[in-house]
């Protein structure tokens, strides 16, 4: 119920009605009976400075960040993560007593299911597929899991250099290395864990898959896959990987944990991840 009391969160992007977040946030908000409701902002590109202005006048206490503003909500903030600069972007936002704090909880939602896995990533070699922004967020979860070495793949040599570059004094991503992709044979085989950060595969273009059947199969058996797309569950390439032997993971998890992560922060409190989870898949499934 919305109350005179209710305290404002929401998600600023444009557009935003593709967004599974208020349905994810409002869920675990019922569920915890808090006095919070999570709104859609659509916001264009020139209107994010007053907008934000906007959310302090009337007392939003957080919200999330998607695109097109991800990187072009940095310069508006009093302060930022660690990770958020060493990844070049925000995902989340909270009013604290010093202004607007960002951060990005994508990490924390790459590595959670990974870390459930309770493998022990020491001397395990991650190969990226991609580096777009979603990589960025995949390279530093990948060291933080503590993986040896962490491979990333992309077709536009020049855009590859530059990704390559932004990590060279990065004390949170200390060994990286980039290749084209026709370097995928060689690497394929020594690789414990391969993510998908390209949205190849994604709905509607559900037949297609990063990596060929024969590329796959030459994956380590028992070796991970994991593709951050969500729609569809699982993606041609994680079908062929798991019938391959690899374990497979999709993005969803990725999805709620990052979601978990920041209402967590709003909140301060522990928040129902089943639920949000459920909500999602829902949401998804059309029901
Ligand atoms: P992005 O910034 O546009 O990056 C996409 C990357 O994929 C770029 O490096 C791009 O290469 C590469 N790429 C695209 N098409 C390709 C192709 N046909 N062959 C080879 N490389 C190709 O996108 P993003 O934000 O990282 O998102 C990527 C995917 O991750 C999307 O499917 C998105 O839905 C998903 N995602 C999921 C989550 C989650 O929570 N599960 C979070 C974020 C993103 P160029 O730079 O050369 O174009």
């Amino acid at each position: 119920m919305i109350l005179g009391t209710t305290k404002l969160l929401g998600v600023v992007g444009y557009p935003v009605a593709h967004s599974l977040s208020p349905v994810m946030h409002n869920a675990a908000i019922a569920q915890l009976g808090a006095d919070y409701i999570y709104l859609p902002f659509p916001v264009a590109p020139d209107q994010l400075k007053p907008a934000i202005a906007g959310f302090q006048a009337i007392g939003v206490q957080g919200f999330n960040v998607t695109i097109p503003h991800k990187q072009t909500v940095m310069p508006l903030l009093s302060g930022i993560s660690e990770v958020a600069q060493v990844i070049g972007a925000v995902n989340t936002v909270a009013w604290t007593d010093q202004g607007w704090w960002g951060t990005n909880t994508d990490v924390i939602g790459f590595m959670a299911p990974l870390k459930a896995m309770n493998r022990d990533w020491q001397g395990a070699i991650a190969l990226v597929l991609g580096n777009g922004g979603s990589a960025r967020a995949v390279v530093a979860g990948c060291a933080q899991l503590g993986c040896a070495d962490t491979w990333v793949v992309g077709r536009d040599p020049k855009k590859l250099e530059a990704f390559h570059a932004s990590w060279q004094d990065s004390t949170l991503v200390p060994r990286l290395s980039v290749y084209p992709w026709s370097e995928l044979p060689v690497l394929l085989p020594q690789a414990s864990l391969v993510v998908n950060t390209t949205p190849i595969g994604m709905h509607p273009k559900v037949e297609e898959t990063p990596l060929s059947q024969a590329e796959i199969e030459s994956l380590q058996p028992g070796a991970i896959a994991y593709d951050l797309i969500y729609t569809p569950r699982p993606t041609q390439f994680l079908q062929l990987a798991q019938s391959r032997g690899a374990i497979a993971c999709d993005g969803l998890e990725m999805l709620v944990q990052q979601g978990a992560a920041a209402l967590e922060l709003w909140l301060q409190q522990p928040v129902p991840v089943d639920t949000m989870r459920q909500s999602l898949l829902e949401q998804l499934q059309g029901k």
